[in-house]
């Protein structure tokens, strides 16, 4: 799948936009929405997603990318008071041979724990939802 292909509006973020899947959600306003990782690569996995059509860094409008990086940071923030992770890496994929498996844009928001090994990227270990919703009301409250 090339770089420039097109948007393909049938992607599990676009469904999840649409409310034709479940998310649990953590995040949301008329432009983005943040959600956990239901595969996630450590306790507190989120990612954030602008509401408009795009598949990567390459395609997205400047000023969607630019929303979408301040509200990573806002959310980043509040994963940090919830959780206070010893670190927080912020990933971003473009195109299948690079890791994107999902092809709507989203930033990864990671928490790392000194005590916590954590799982690859795409690893298919599915959470439990209880425990991504107990996460979730953690960060929320500090949003
Ligand atoms: P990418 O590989 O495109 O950078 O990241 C896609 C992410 O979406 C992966 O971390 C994967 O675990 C996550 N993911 C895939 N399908 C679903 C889903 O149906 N719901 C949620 N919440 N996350 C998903």
């Amino acid at each position: 799948m090339s770089l420039t292909g097109t948007y393909d509006p049938q992607n599990i973020f676009a469904k999840i936009i649409r409310g034709e899947i479940p998310a649990v959600k953590v995040y949301e306003d008329d432009t983005v929405l943040s959600f956990m990782d239901v595969f996630p690569q450590s306790e507190g996995h989120t990612l954030v997603i602008p509401k408009s059509e795009a598949r990567n860094l390459l395609d997205i409008a400047p000023d969607a990318l630019q929303n979408l990086i301040v509200k990573t940071q806002l959310v980043a923030q509040a994963v940090n008071k919830a959780l206070t992770p010893d670190g927080i890496r912020i990933a971003q994929f473009n195109g299948e041979p690079a890791g994107q498996t999902v092809f709507h844009i989203h930033f990864h928001i990671i928490p790392a724990y000194d005590s916590q090994s954590e799982a690859p990227h795409a690893s298919g270990q599915m959470a439990d939802t209880d425990k991504l919703k107990a996460l979730a009301e953690r960060i929320k409250a500090e949003l």
